[in-house]
């Protein structure tokens, strides 16, 4: 029997957007005096976030307010940390916010940042991204009201209560039967860039039926087998990242989707390593969870990495 590790469908873990140390608190988030008296304590720390980036020191540690220093915007909170810290996001332009500091992507710096500041970021921006976007209650129009720190939202005129949302995504890396990957470039990606295959989970569909389905619209390849790997969120703006391991039967011909995909084809381990060594493709960056994959399947780091959008 071959070991999961050997044929890189053991689990994922050190995704660099599903880290974090701090306590969510889930508990405090309807206790208003705590919530007051955090505020008032000059210990507390305000992550700002705009448009999927913060203030970011050295390009691997977040920049904090003092609550007294915080822009006005949306308030949430994030937790508390085993030393008592309280930590806050605020949801303003990155302007207002004092002290040191660049305006950089979670894209850009999820993967360089501490377990615990990776994991305020990610919260953060992904709660940012909900409140900018979802101002007011789809039944009747009215602007909602934040409620339970910032983790859901209120309409004033009929009380309905609304959660923050989040996007299933699948991802997949699919082998043949010579334990080959399949590798595509999206049609809107410059050339040399690939990477497996995703795409989102519909509604009334599990993630195992949107791994077979994607697979077959995209390159016309019937996966069975399918086997989850891992997960992280993907905040950009509101996606949960699902990845999985397919096999594809021998015998199949890749048809390409052009309307998603610019080009597929099948990579041995020696082929992929051979091409980027040679800068004739690239993979995606470490904060992707695709990257962690594809190397997990390959067995060991591989080089080459495309620039994260800022
Ligand atoms: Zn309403």
């Amino acid at each position: 029997m071959t070991s999961p590790e050997l044929t890189g469908c053991a689990p994922l873990d050190n995704l660099a957007l599903a880290r974090g140390t701090v306590d969510r608190v889930t508990r405090r988030r309807t206790d208003k005096d705590w919530i007051d008296a955090a505020w008032k304590d000059p210990r507390t720390r305000v992550l700002v976030v705009h448009d999927g980036h913060a203030l970011v020191h050295d390009q691997q540690e977040l920049v904090f307010a003092a609550p007294q220093e915080a822009p006005a915007g949306t308030r949430f909170l994030l937790g508390e940390d085993t030393d008592g810290t309280v930590y806050f996001g605020v949801s303003a332009p990155l302007g207002a916010a004092s002290g040191p500091g660049v305006a950089t992507s979670l894209r850009e710096v999820g993967a360089l940042l501490s377990d615990r500041d990776a994991g305020l970021l990610t919260h953060a921006v992904a709660l940012a991204n909900w409140h900018d976007t979802h101002l007011r209650c789809p039944l009747d129009g009215t602007p909602t009201v934040p409620d339970a720190a910032g983790h859901s939202a209120v309409c004033p005129k009929d009380g309905s209560e609304h959660f923050p949302r989040t996007d299933p995504a699948v991802i997949m890396l699919v082998t043949d039967p010579e334990d080959r990957c399949l590798l595509a470039r999206n049609a809107a990606w410059p050339i040399r860039r690939v990477s497996i295959l995703a795409g989102f989970v519909e509604p009334g569909e599990s993630a195992e039926q949107a791994v077979i389905r994607e697979v077959a619209e995209e390159t016309g390849i019937t996966v069975t087998n399918v086997r989850y790997l891992g997960s992280q969120p993907w905040p950009m703006p509101r996606s949960l990242m699902l990845g999985f391991r397919a096999d594809a039967p021998a015998g199949q011909v890749i048809t390409v989707d052009h309307e998603e995909l610019a080009e597929a084809r099948w990579w041995s381990r020696a082929g992929l390593v051979a091409a980027l060594q040679a800068g004739e493709l690239a993979l995606p960056p470490s904060v992707s969870i695709a990257r962690h994959i594809i190397e997990a399947w390959y067995g060991s780091p591989l080089p080459s990495t495309w620039t994260p959008p800022r």
